[in-house]
């Protein structure tokens, strides 16, 4: 047996979810995909021959992390205005910060840290959105990660497109220049949200979105009073609302669903449409939690993500999982609720996401090679009694090597995609003030 990188004596886990760990394996990767996997004395008498070889021991391997809603190029605004409501954070800080500070330039070296923080963490795959995300796209193609880039639309003036008229005339050139150009990224479109977009352009966006086969993602439902907010409501509740446009189905991804009723979610399994949830974030800006397990019994597909670095403050999907199954458990006060290993599955399918190659989430023959390899030798994972740990113990730190799409990209800890010092360093000198703040947020980098 011939491959690209053949993986010795590691502990395999090879489908979060329902799959048990399977001791002493090797994984053969090749042209991109799991070639082959299974018990090491099975190697031996297959004679593998590879051109890299890793040897395992120690180490556990697991399908790599997705992360399904990221705005990367936010690390700048990292810890800039914290310990604020939504519409006190966005109108007051971000949106005015955004203003200032963003640009072609500030996208694509901010994206690259972002990918730098998630790469090193286990995430693979992200779906992204923001604006000049041209760039954005560039710096997770350079990374090596998968994603799903999608251009943001909004109906005020935005960096990049100045006259919100052209918001979509922007949109669908991103499109032209992504479609087709790198098979690991996914051009889309985002729409910032029912209250910042009108009904005219949330057609206007999803029909582009149909014409090309490309995802709409929006965030929705986010706050208590996201309805009264809506300018021209059609209905009252913004779920209802994007319904009542004609706009839900299954290449619609609605980030947040904080603030749902029985209605709005029966609404989206009749539809097909997906969720995304952002616990961290949803706690952070006291939004709510999201009932995860009521879309469950829908079978609504959720993806798990971090949201931006603004208001996270981090991209760690491993902690993103710890805090989704307590919150799940604390929203039904039921321990029961949401179990490590619903989480993972969730974490690493990406069901929430439409557009990403099948196969992804599994570590079996002809499944993209997309994987991680945890160094579990460590105090806070020994012993090692299961997959769970991943959840309630792991951090993105324990992550010791990652390979995208057949390619390793980070190697005992090491990034092998990007100069790490220069990327920081490059973000470093972007040196961001927040105007607005009085508190020790307005010192923050400046
Ligand atoms: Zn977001």
């Amino acid at each position: 047996m011939k491959c690209d990188i053949l993986i010795t004596d590691i502990l395999l886990l090879p489908e979060p979810g329902t799959g048990v760990p399977e001791a002493d394996s090797f994984i053969a990767i090749a042209a991109g995909r799991i070639q082959a996997t299974g018990p090491m004395r099975e190697l031996a008498k297959a004679g593998a021959r590879a051109r890299t070889t890793i040897d395992g021991c120690g180490m556990l391997a697991m399908p790599g992390l997705v992360n399904g809603h990221c705005h990367a190029a936010m690390t700048l605004f990292r810890g800039l205005a914290d310990d604020l409501d939504l519409a006190t954070w966005l109108n007051e800080h971000i949106f005015p910060a955004e203003a200032r500070h963003v640009s072609p330039e500030m996208v694509y070296r901010c994206s690259l840290l972002a990918a730098a923080e998630m790469l090193l963490s286990g995430t693979t795959c992200v779906a992204d959105g923001y604006f000049f995300e041209t760039e954005a796209a560039r710096a997770f193609a350079d990374a090596g990660m998968r994603a799903i880039a999608a251009q943001g639309i909004v109906d005020f003036p935005a960096p990049g497109v100045p006259d919100p008229a052209g918001n979509l005339e922007a949109a669908a050139a991103f499109l032209d220049a992504w479609s087709g150009r790198d098979p690991r990224i996914l051009p889309a479109l985002f729409a910032h949200a029912p209250y910042t977009c009108s009904a005219t352009t949330l057609r206007r966006a999803k029909a582009l979105a149909s014409e090309r086969g490309v995802p709409l993602f929006i965030h929705v439902a986010e706050t208590a009073n996201e309805a009264a907010m809506i300018a021209e409501p059609l209905a009252d509740s913004p779920i209802r609302h994007l319904d009542a446009l004609g706009i839900l189905d299954e290449a619609t991804v609605l980030v947040h669903c904080v603030w749902t009723d029985d209605q709005d979610l029966d609404i989206l399994a009749r539809r097909g449409a997906r969720v995304v949830s952002c616990p961290r974030s949803n706690l952070k800006l006291a939004s709510g939690i999201a009932d995860l397990t009521a879309m469950g019994r829908r079978a609504i597909p959720v993806a798990l993500g971090t949201d931006g670095a603004a208001s996270n403050n981090g991209l760690d999907l491993f902690g993103e999982m710890d805090t989704c199954a307590k919150i799940q458990k604390i929203r039904a006060m039921d321990p029961v609720a949401m179990p490590a290993r619903e989480v993972l599955a969730m974490a690493t399918h990406g069901h929430g996401l439409p557009g990403l190659p099948g196969g992804l989430g599994r570590l079996a023959p002809g499944c993209p090679a997309d994987l991680v390899l945890v160094d579990i030798e460590q105090p806070h994972l020994q012993p090692f009694h299961g997959p769970d740990l991943l959840v309630y113990a792991a951090t993105g730190g324990d992550v010791r090597t990652v390979i995208v799409d057949g390619r390793i990209v980070v190697r005992d800890r090491r990034l092998l995609t990007m100069d790490l010092e220069a990327v920081m360093a490059g973000v470093r000198a972007m040196r961001v003030r927040d105007d607005t703040a009085t508190g020790p947020a307005g010192t923050n980098n400046a």
